[in-house]
């Protein structure tokens, strides 16, 4: 997978992956091409310095040969002179040869010979050769030339002999007088290394490895060794007497010559050609090697800029979504406070009236929880589309969240606004066609006006949301405009909802528990909790208030959970004063049994305190129980399969029919106290309280009436069948510890009675 490109774009060539192989044939052509031109520079600077040997060797023959000619023509002179004047005169060719030896100093001896070249007089410098009276020692090879150079007058030059003090030396032999004048010759006998030492100019000397020989005997340079070399850079032959023979001098430049003339530029060649291939080869390589990594850099750039706009596009998406409501695309809460808070600012120079309107769906949870949230979803969508109907174009509409939306708009008056208002109201209430469902629903609406409702953003909407829970409790499909007074409720709520929260904590609830007695016989068969709140400022909060605001703001829960506690705890501990038991009713609000694992917490309590479920009674109100039916039924089949009883508390004033509660698993009515209050005078509230009655029975479940105070009240309730009465002809609430008394009494009466 390494190979592969991240970014997914298509392999094509790259030079990148040919680096060494470029680099490496660089840097064999140019090594190559170094090593070429250096030996061609070296060839070249070879043969300039061949081209300077040749001019050399030349040089010094020629110098030599003028040399030897001008000391040949000296002795010629010297035997011519002899010749002339015969061999009498020996004083005077000592003085000559002494003249002779002395500026050619290389000479050794200069002598004058018998024809049988016997030694007559002798002139010689260092180890002598020979002695007067002694034949020259001349080679028996060389009798032949001898005695043609009697005849010719030819110089005769022997072989090179050995001197006794080891020097090689020669001896140049000219006949004195020819024919019948040939009275000898005179001898020349030379020191050869001395002669070549001194002939050649010594700056010439130092520069050349020198060699030569004559006749075949090595004769420099002395002392004497024999050269191993062959390959010699130059070479002359020097033949005086023309035999064939002669010299041979052969030569080298000396190595450090040789360095001295030679420029040193095919090395510099050779060394900065390969360092530059090496360098060049380098350059190849990186050059290669970071176009590739170019391309790589320029792919991923493609892969990063990609990236880039991805995430842009996302953070597009995540900013609208900022802004904006996934399911139905309107601006959401910040959307709207980004818009409403624009508007405000404008709205200075604006005439009209600005209003930011609160629409809340009425019972939108129940369609969610029985028809599935994909419907709810649906509905939700549908609801703006409905608006748009009722809107002016510069109206703006937005989704607070849930099925809370927000309608910004701009009317001449107020008058205006509330129409609109209306005519929102009446736009959602004529049903919606989801699929195969026909939905009717109606909303509430708050309206707060700018910028009498709130200066700022926050403070309309919180105004608005204030104003619409004062439509909703008005009985809902209405709107409520912002007033002060509902600023101050609202403050008020908000105090009371922090204040039940620390009650809680510091333990100022309490339960009491009301008896319930049979109409029949007067016994107490069942008790209802009702809960107490003494405020630590000395005063008793009224549970009507209190319940509400729990219920409000959601802390109805953990107080329901107090309540059903304590009076399942106070419900076991009266089991241990007798086995005959009253039932418990316990007060439930709709935000109670509407929480999550409701059931079940009940389930747990009832097993923690040890208590059968039929001996719970859950009051529930008529009003809650219409105002969900569907969720109602479900959440009461529930409770009821658990065992427990269910109640249906203040019946009468939902207007409900109780042949419409027929499908629910009820068992107890509770005849809401208003109709117990004047029945003994009120003949509607006796049919009503007759029919309760009647009806219940026959539908298999029990009344109660609440509220009971007087005989003639229960007398009238005895007359209609009313199975149980609880009011303050009875009891009043009262703690836990006096039903325990009152029930150890009633024990007590049983016992007498059945004696
Ligand atoms: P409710 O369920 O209708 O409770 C009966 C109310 O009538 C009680 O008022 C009780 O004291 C009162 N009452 C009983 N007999 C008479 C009588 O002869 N004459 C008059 N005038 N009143 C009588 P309370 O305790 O003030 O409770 C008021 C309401 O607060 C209750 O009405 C109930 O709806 C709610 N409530 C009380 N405790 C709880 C509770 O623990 N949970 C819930 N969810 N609601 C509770
Ligand atoms: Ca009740
Ligand atoms: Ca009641």
């Amino acid at each position: 997978m390494i190979s592969s490109d991240p970014a997914g774009v298509p392999e094509s060539f790259d030079p990148s992956r040919m680096a060494p192989w470029l680099a490496g044939l660089v840097l064999v052509a140019g090594v190559v091409g170094t090593i070429l031109l250096f030996n061609g520079l070296e060839s070249v600077e070879r043969a300039s310095l061949q081209r300077y040997v040749s001019n050399l060797a030349s040089y010094i023959e020629a110098d030599m040969l003028t040399d030897l000619r001008e000391q040949i023509n000296a002795q010629q002179r010297m035997t011519a002179r002899l010749a002339h004047y015969g061999l009498d005169d020996r004083g005077g060719w000592q003085l000559n040869a002494d003249l002779y030896l002395g500026h050619y100093d290389y000479y050794r001896a200069l002598a004058v010979l018998s024809p049988e070249l016997e030694i007559l007089w002798l002139q010689s410098r260092g180890a002598r050769i020979a002695e007067p009276g002694e034949v020259f020692p001349v080679d028996e090879g060389y009798r032949p030339a001898l005695a043609r150079a009697e005849v010719s007058g030819e110089l005769v030059v022997t072989r090179p002999t050995y001197m006794p003090d080891g020097r090689p030396g020669i001896s140049f032999l000219l006949p004195i007088g020819t024919d019948k004048d040939h009275v000898g010759y005179l001898a020349a006998t030379m020191d050869i290394p001395s002669a070549i030492d001194a002939m050649i100019p010594s700056m010439f000397r130092d520069a050349l490895d020198l060699h030569a020989v004559a006749r075949g005997r090595e004769v420099y340079p002395f002392p004497l060794r024999r050269s191993t070399t062959t390959d010699w850079d130059a070479g002359f032959r020097v033949d005086l007497d023309e035999d064939e023979e002669g010299f041979l001098f052969e030569f080298s430049l000396g190595a450090a010559t040789r360095a001295q003339l030679s420029s040193h530029m095919p090395l510099a060649v050779l060394i900065s050609g390969i360092l530059l291939s090496l360098l060049l080869a380098a350059v190849v390589y990186l050059g290669l090697s970071a176009s590739g990594q170019a391309r790589v850099l320029a792919r991923s750039n493609r892969h990063l800029e990609r990236e880039i706009g991805e995430r842009e596009t996302a953070e597009r998406e995540l900013e609208f979504l900022v802004h904006n409501d996934a399911l139905t695309g309107l601006p959401n809460r910040s959307g709207i406070t980004v818009y409403l808070a624009e508007l405000i600012e404008r709205h200075g120079s604006e005439d009209g009236q600005l209003a930011l309107l609160f629409l809340d769906l009425d019972q939108f949870k129940d369609i969610n929880d029985t028809l599935g949230h994909q419907l709810g979803d649906q509905l939700l969508c549908e609801v703006p589309r409905r608006l748009a109907g009722v809107l002016r174009d510069r109206d703006f509409v937005g989704r607070h969240g849930g099925d809370e939306f927000l309608v910004v708009a701009r009317r001449d008056n107020r008058e205006q606004v509330e129409q609109l208002a209306g005519n929102i109201l009446r736009a959602l209430d004529g049903g919606f066609a989801i699929e195969d469902h026909r939905l009717f629903i109606s909303a509430s609406i708050g309206i707060a006006y700018y910028p009498e409702s709130g200066r700022s953003v926050s403070e309309l909407i919180q105004n608005a949301d204030t104003a619409l829970f004062k439509a909703k409790n008005a009985g809902r499909n209405q709107f409520a405009v912002f007033t002060r007074e509902m600023f101050a409720q609202a403050q008020h709520r908000l105090n009371l909802s922090r204040d039940i929260r620390h009650a809680l904590e510091d333990g100022e609830f309490r339960v009491v528990y009301q008896p319930i007695y049979t109409v029949a016989d007067l016994n107490m068969c069942g008790v209802e909790a009702l809960l107490r709140w003494d405020h630590r400022d000395g005063y008793a909060v009224p549970p009507q208030e209190f319940i509400r605001v729990a219920e409000e703001t959601g802390i109805i829960g953990r107080l329901g959970e107090f309540v059903l506690d304590r009076a399942l705890s106070d419900l076991a501990g009266w089991k241990s004063r007798s086995d005959r038991l009253p039932w418990l009713a316990v007060n439930v609000s709709g935000a109670q049994i509407h929480e999550a694992g409701f059931a079940e917490q009940l389930s747990v309590l009832l097993h923690q305190h040890r208590v059968e479920p039929e001996q719970l009674h859950l009051e529930i109100t008529e009003e809650v129980l219409i105002e969900n039916l569907a969720r109602n039924r479900r959440m009461l089949h529930k409770l009821d399969e658990i065992g427990m009883r269910i109640a249906v508390d203040d019946f009468g004033i939902g207007y409900s029919s109780l042949s419409y509660l027929k499908n629910f698993p009820i068992s107890v009515v509770k005849i809401d106290r208003g109709f117990v209050r004047d029945i003994v005078s009120d003949p509607e509230d006796q049919a009503i309280t007759r029919t309760i009655c009647t009806l219940a029975a026959e539908l298999g479940m029990q009344t109660v009436a609440e509220g009971v105070e007087t005989e003639e009240q229960l007398e009238m309730l005895a007359g209609y069948h009313c199975t149980y009465a609880q009011g303050f002809l009875f009891s009043r609430p009262v703690p836990a510890g006096e039903i325990a008394d009152m029930i150890a009494g009633q024990a007590d009466g049983e016992n007498r009675s059945s004696r």
